[in-house]
């Protein structure tokens, strides 16, 4: 039986231009708004796993959001925020959970100590909240003007909001149908204890374009370390009619060869972010002697690289590849290029450089018996 669990509940819709993604899946500073707080709870040893519950039509993203994460299964959410909630409790449900620690999906820079706090005033009290004091003065619009609010005693409450889990899940219950704004306003109608820990002001819920750009800025703050690395790659042409450059196949006259597909930009690109890490060369990760990569597609490689780097709570922060060859012509291709690159990547592609150079006739470029590629990544690490 696992003694907390972290439920986040990411199935709201917001409101949002027509076709923009919802905002938990939006990125903010090189990965998914939603990948950073499962990051936070599934790394904190406090926390044993994490459920996450999302909207129906967001399957995709999610799955795409945390690829490589282990998980449970997502629970699908209703459609009020206490409905979601309840569905996600009722999913602990085989095997409880002494306590649950309830999290909004849109609040991704939640730190390991307020999960602390958190989950530790759950040892005397039935539910815990973090409040943050109200700094601003508050005024009420009134038919003549704006009247202050006393704000003394006013506090803003965020999440994580924790809970022994049998006490809130049983208030879910009681108070079906019934709204409520979050789960320590269900907590205090069940007569629950409640305690307060300190917030952070860190912690923000992102609702307007402002709280996108001032949570970019704290959370490429924890990413002080930033490294660069370089690559190179050359392949020799043989028979055949396509080439793969930068995972887009295309049409040539000759294949390069090679004992994977042979993809002299994805692997300039791999050993530039390995380098970056200082982590050896492609040839260390995937051997040619290994059979298991004959004929192999390169973006497994790039992949590899990419994870190592999220593994390490890092961030790709711009990759530039250079292909040097007279033939085939490389821009009809670029954004294509660009595209699946970033793709791999699971990064943007204004981060993302594709550019191509002949070498004026000269050498074994130049005489077309292969094609080269150079590659630079920039890389951020926490510090
Ligand atoms: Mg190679």
């Amino acid at each position: 039986m696992p003694d907390t669990v972290a439920l986040i509940v990411a199935a709201g819709r917001g409101e949002r231009a027509p076709g923009a993604i919802p905002k938990q899946y939006r990125t903010l500073a090189g990965k998914p708004v939603l990948r950073w707080p499962i990051e936070a709870f599934l790394s904190h040893p406090k926390v044993d796993a994490v459920q996450a519950v999302i909207h129906r039509d967001d399957r995709d993203l999610y799955q795409a959001a945390t690829a490589g994460l282990v998980l449970n299964a997502p629970v699908l959410g209703g459609t009020t925020r206490a409905e979601s909630v309840r569905r996600g409790l009722e999913a602990l449900d085989g095997s409880p959970p002494r306590h649950v620690l309830i999290h909004d999906g849109a609040r991704p820079l939640v730190s390991a100590r307020l999960i602390d706090r958190v989950a530790g005033a759950l040892d005397h009290a039935d539910a815990a909240a973090p409040m943050v004091p109200v700094t601003d003065t508050l005024r009420r619009r009134t038919e003549t003007g704006y009247e202050i609010v006393p704000r003394d005693d006013l506090l803003r409450a965020q999440t994580p909001q924790g809970f022994r889990y049998e006490k809130i899940a049983d208030a879910h219950r009681r108070f079906v149908g019934q709204p409520a704004t979050d789960d320590i306003a269900l907590a205090e109608r069940a007569n629950l204890t409640i305690a307060a820990v300190a917030g952070e002001e860190t912690n923000i819920k992102l609702t307007t374009a402002d709280d996108f750009i001032a949570a970019e800025k704290l959370a490429l703050s924890s990413l002080l370390d930033v490294r660069t690395g370089t690559g190179f790659d050359a392949h020799r042409f043989g028979p055949g009619d396509h080439v793969w450059l930068c995972g887009v196949k295309v049409p040539h006259g000759s294949a390069l060869v090679g004992h994977s597909d042979a993809d002299v930009g994805l692997h300039a690109l791999t050993d530039a972010i390995l380098g970056a890490l200082g982590a050896a060369d492609i040839g260390a990760h995937f051997p040619p002697s290994d059979e298991r990569w004959r004929g192999a597609p390169s973006h497994l490689f790039l992949d590899h690289a990419a994870q190592l780097v999220r593994k390490q709570g890092g961030l790709i922060s711009h990759v530039d590849v250079t292909l040097i060859c007279e033939r085939p012509k490389v821009a009809p291709h670029r954004e294509a290029m660009r595209a699946r690159i970033a793709d791999i990547l699971q990064i943007n592609a204004d981060r993302v450089s594709v550019k191509a150079t002949t070498s004026d006739g000269l050498g074994f470029t130049g005489r077309s018996e292969g094609i080269a590629a150079q590659a630079v990544a920039t890389i951020r690490l926490p510090a």
